[in-house]
């Protein structure tokens, strides 16, 4: 069986390559290993009714068109819009995110570090040259906020250390607040908290994240569509795929959104087998509580809270009820969090009692009142959940990329393509998308703005 372009995973990223195949109405197929659409940004509901996405997902775009499928995927009534609302706890208290710009909730001590450090970091500006994520928050930050808060919280989210890192991926992700703005806020006591392409997201009314996806799926056509079929060998010269149940097929074009370290080994011979070590990703461990009752009431606007200390193994906390009162089985008589933990062989992490960990450290922070009848604890853990901007990332992974294409594959996604600042579900879906346009204009790597220039996607405004 010929097929001019097939897709393996239905993912954002193959879905956005479907939905404009099916647009041009080209001849395509999907395979997905999974049951279902989504991948990573699919929801489940656990054996007590309670709905959990893998880890905190919310949905801003840095694209118009996106933004229209989303709202043809949902109808008006399907989202419900949030004001972000987010707080990094550390010293026992709550301080707006983002940290840097919020140091007047700190005591006079840190609050001075801080700026200390910030000042001595402008006044050496012109002459840094950073090399990696560690130099890059010193010469940014200055030694007092990279202290108190940016290596610490780093690690915990990363799970890798600073000086294994790069930070071209940073663009428009990390706060980079002038020295004017901070003594500002420290001097007024105001806090600064709409910083970022985040400030207001949207969240679906049912069915967590994945319903988005399972929409999109389904307004697709089904015969052209091959759920629980895993792809189990690739031949890059005969341009054949084979299924798990030994069904094999060719192509013209592959676009893959299977992580590309799979890719390696799935497809022998288009590169060395062993560079598919060479791509760093930390796991993630989502750990999800359910409550009885109502949240409690310092919990009742926020969305989600960060965590640098030691004390806690999550690096994040959302209050996932609070996106929609549907994520839990009786909406207004129930509430739940879900924890992210990081995970990499820089940083285990130990299964056996995260879950007991995660419930202590709760407490102590407290997001569990005493005596809150706990209905459920949910826990499953991503083995691929953040594609590391490792340090010298890009030097490996585009000619791995260019070496598949020139073999009619092009490796696309979170993990498909592994530049971190493209792999939120607006771009996934953008990667798979403008990867179509690109092969039916025959045109080049120009016209897949999102993978080659993210800088230019990230910076644009899109109101
Ligand atoms: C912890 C966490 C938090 C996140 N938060 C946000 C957020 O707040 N906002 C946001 O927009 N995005 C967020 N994301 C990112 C979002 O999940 C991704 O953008 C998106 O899921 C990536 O889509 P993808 O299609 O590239 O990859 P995936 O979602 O990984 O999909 C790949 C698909 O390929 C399939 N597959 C793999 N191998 C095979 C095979 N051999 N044969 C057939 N099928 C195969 C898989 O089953 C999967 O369905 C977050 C992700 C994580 C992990």
């Amino acid at each position: 069986m010929h097929i001019e372009t097939i897709i393996i995973g239905a993912g954002p990223t193959g879905l956005g390559a479907a939905t404009r195949l099916h647009e041009n109405n080209e001849d395509w197929l999907l395979l997905e290993a999974a049951g279902h659409f989504g991948g990573l940004a699919s929801s489940w509901v656990d054996e007590q009714g309670f709905l959990w996405d893998h880890g905190g997902h919310v949905q801003f775009s840095h694209y118009e068109t996106f933004d229209r499928y989303m709202d043809a995927a949902l109808g008006a009534d399907g989202w419900i819009s949030h004001q972000r609302e987010s707080w990094v706890w550390m010293r026992n208290r709550f301080i707006p995110y983002p940290f840097q710009n919020n140091l007047h909730r700190l005591d006079p001590e840190d609050r001075w570090k801080g700026v200390q450090g910030l000042m001595q970091a402008a006044a050496t500006a012109k002459a840094a040259s950073p090399v990696h994520f560690g130099d890059w928050m010193r010469a940014t930050f200055g030694a007092g906020i990279t202290e108190l808060f940016m290596e610490p919280y780093n690690f915990k989210v990363w799970a890798f250390p600073p000086e294994e890192m790069d930070f071209a991926w940073i663009g428009e992700r990390v706060s980079v607040p002038a020295l004017e703005g901070v003594l500002k806020s420290i001097c007024t006591r105001e806090d600064a908290v709409s910083w970022g392409p985040n400030a207001v997201f949207r969240f679906p009314r049912e069915g967590g994240t994945g319903a988005v996806w399972q929409k999109i799926g389904a307004m697709l056509p089904g015969k052209q569509i091959r759920l629980n079929t895993a792809v189990s060998s690739i031949d890059p010269v005969k341009k054949t795929v084979t299924d798990a149940q030994g069904n094999s097929y060719s192509y013209t074009h592959l676009i893959s959104t299977m992580p590309l370290n799979h890719l390696i080994e799935l497809a022998p011979g288009v590169v060395e087998a062993r560079t598919a070590g060479d791509l760093v990703y930390s796991s993630t461990n989502i750990v999800g509580i359910g409550m009885e009752g109502p949240a409690p009431e310092h919990l009742d606007t926020k969305c989600w809270m960060y965590f640098p200390e030691s004390n806690s193994p999550y690096y994040r906390v959302t209050v996932f009820s609070n996106y929609s009162t549907n994520n839990v089985p009786r909406p207004g008589e129930q509430w739940s969090l879900m924890t992210e933990t990081s995970e990499s062989v820089k940083k285990p992490v130990n299964h056996e009692t995260l879950v007991e960990d995660t419930v202590r450290a709760l407490k102590e922070d407290g997001l569990l009142p005493a005596g809150v009848k706990v209905l459920s604890r949910e826990y499953r853990r991503i083995e691929q959940g953040y594609p590391t901007p490792f340090l010298g990332r890009d030097a490996i992974v585009d000619p791995l990329l260019r070496a598949f294409e020139a073999q009619g594959i092009y490796s696309r996604g979170r993990f498909g393509s592994w530049k971190y600042e493209v792999a939120n579900q607006d771009h996934s879906f953008a990667l798979g998308y403008e990867c179509v346009d690109r092969l039916r204009a025959k045109a080049g790597p120009e016209a897949e703005p999102t993978l080659h220039q993210p800088a230019l996607v990230n910076g644009r405004r899109n109101p």
